[in-house]
C-alpha cells in the first residue's frame, strides 16, 4: 500500500519529534529554511524539562509537560544524551513588605497547580533550602526534586538521526514561500524547489503564523516575547547548582528571572520576557544587566557583586497578550489535502515535544480512520 506523503515545515524540536514519531508509516520530507536543523528556538532556550507545576492543570501545555517529561527522561537515558536531575526550587524571597501578598498569592498558585497534577514536590523550610543551596536566601519554597536539565542541542540532533534512520528526508535551505491545494494534494514551493504531499504539518515555530496563512488557515495573532540571558562568570558560576526560580507573579509573561545551570557547566540567569516587534529581534534594546542582577539578588545576595556577561536570547511566540495564559494550538485545519497547524509552541515546547508528536500522530490516524469510514458508507 502507498504510504501517505507528509511534508513537515520546520526542522526544530517539534518537527524532529513528529518526524521520528510518524516513522516509516509515512513518506516524510522535512523542509527547513536554515542550513541545518535546530538552529532557532530549539537551541535558544533553558534546556529545562518542566514538570507542569506552573501551568493550568487542564491545559495541553500541562498535559504534554507531564507526559513529555517522562518520555524525554527515558529517551535521554537510552540514547546517552547528557542530562542531569538537578531539581527545581521555587523560592519566596524576603521581599519588601508591599510585595508580600503578591509573593504569597503566586506561591499558593504554583503549589495548587503542582498538587492538582500530582507532581512530586514538597514545601521546604529556609534551613533546608540553605542545605541544598547555601547561597540562596528565602523565607520558604517548594522543591521538585525530579526536574532535569538536558543538552537540548544533542536531543534535537538525536531526534533527526532517528527520523532519518527510518527514512525521513531533511531538505535544508528550503524556506517555504507558497502553497496550493491541487487535486487532493498540496503543492508547496520552497527555495529548494517544489514538493507535493498528501499531508502538510506546520512546525515553523516563530513563523508558523505565516505558514498558516499561506495554507489558507485563519490569521492567528501572535505576539513575540524575547527571553534574554546573562551568564555568571568565573568562580561565581558555582554559586548554585540547581534550578532556582522566584515565585511566579500573576500576569507575568515568563516564570521570572531565575538561575539555570546548563549541561555544559554554565550558570545562566534569565530569561526575562520583553515584548519585541518581530520574530528575529534578538538584540535591539537589550535589557541592562542590572535588571537581572537586582531580580536574582533578592534571593541570592551574592549575585550583587558577581561578574555577568550577555549570553543570548530566544523568542517566544505567544497567542495572547492580555494577561491570559494561552494554550498551544494544535489542530487539523483542513482535510484532503490535510493541513495540521501547530501554533504558539512556546515553553514548555521542548519538554512537550514527544507528547506533541504523539498527539499529532493520533490526530492523523483519527482522520485516516474517519475518511476510511466515510468512503465505506458512500
Ligand atoms: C527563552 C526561551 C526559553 C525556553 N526554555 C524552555 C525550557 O527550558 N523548557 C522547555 O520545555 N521549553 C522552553 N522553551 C520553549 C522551546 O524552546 C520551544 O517551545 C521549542 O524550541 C519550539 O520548537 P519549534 O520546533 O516549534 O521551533 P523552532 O526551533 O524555532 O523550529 C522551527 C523551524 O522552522 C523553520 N522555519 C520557519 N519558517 C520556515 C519556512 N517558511 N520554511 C521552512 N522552514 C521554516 C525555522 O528555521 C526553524 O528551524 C523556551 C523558549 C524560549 C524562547
Amino acid at each position: 500500500m502507498k504510504r501517505p506523503s507528509v511534508l513537515i515545515i520546520g526542522a526544530g524540536v517539534i518537527g524532529g519529534a513528529i518526524a521520528r514519531r510518524l516513522g516509516s508509516d509515512y513518506d516524510i520530507t522535512i523542509l527547513e529554511a536554515k542550513s541545518k536543523p535546530g538552529q532557532m528556538t530549539s537551541r535558544l532556550n533553558s534546556g529545562v524539562i518542566h514538570s507542569g507545576m506552573h501551568l493550568p492543570p487542564q491545559s495541553l501545555k500541562a498535559r504534554f509537560a507531564r507526559e513529555g517529561s517522562q518520555m524525554i527522561r527515558q529517551y535521554c537515558e537510552e540514547k546517552n544524551i547528557p542530562h542531569r536531575q538537578c531539581g527545581m526550587l521555587v523560592v519566596a524571597s524576603y521581599a519588601e513588605l508591599m510585595d508580600v501578598m503578591a509573593e504569597l498569592k503566586g506561591f499558593a498558585r504554583v503549589y495548587r497547580r503542582g498538587k492538582q497534577q500530582d507532581i512530586g514536590m514538597r514545601f521546604i523550610m529556609p534551613w533546608n533550602i540553605k542545605k541544598l543551596e547555601p547561597n540562596v536566601k528565602a523565607i520558604g519554597g517548594l522543591f521538585a526534586p525530579s526536574v532535569v536539565i538536558i543538552d537540548q542541542v544533542k536531543y534535537v540532533q538525536s531526534l533527526f538521526a532517528d527520523a532519518q534512520a527510518s527514512g525521513a528526508k531533511v531538505v535544508c535551505d528550503a524556506k517555504v514561500t507558497k502553497a496550493e491545494a491541487k487535486e487532493g494534494h498540496w503543492e508547496v514551493e520552497s527555495k529548494a524547489g517544489t514538493f507535493k504531499a498528501d499531508i502538510v504539518i506546520n512546525a515553523a515555530g516563530l513563523y508558523a503564523h505565516e505558514i498558516s496563512t499561506l495554507f489558507g488557515a485563519p490569521e492567528y495573532p501572535v505576539y513575540f516575547y524575547r527571553g534574554e540571558y546573562y551568564e555568571v562568570m568565573g568562580e561565581d558560576a558555582k554559586m548554585v547548582s540547581r534550578l532556582v526560580y522566584p515565585v511566579y507573579r500573576l500576569g507575568s509573561k515568563g516564570l521570572g528571572i531565575h538561575f539555570t545551570p546548563t549541561m555544559s557547566g554554565r550558570l545562566l540567569i534569565g530569561p526575562n520576557a520583553t515584548q519585541v516587534d518581530g520574530p528575529e529581534d534578538y538584540e535591539t534594546n537589550k535589557t541592562p544587566e542590572d535588571a537581572f542582577r537586582q531580580s536574582v539578588s533578592r534571593f541570592c545576595p551574592q549575585l550583587k557583586t558577581a561578574k555577568l556577561k550577555w549570553a543570548f536570547s530566544g523568542i517566544r511566540p505567544k497567542l495572547s497578550n492580555d494577561g491570559t495564559e494561552a494554550d498551544f494550538l494544535i489542530k487539523i485545519e483542513q482535510d484532503e489535502p490535510t493541513f495540521v497547524n501547530l501554533l504558539g509552541i512556546e515553553s514548555p515546547g521542548l519538554t512537550s515535544s514527544m507528547a506533541i508528536a504523539n498527539y499529532v500522530a493520533e490526530l492523523l490516524s483519527s482522520t485516516a480512520s474517519s475518511s476510511t469510514t466515510s468512503s465505506i458508507e458512500n
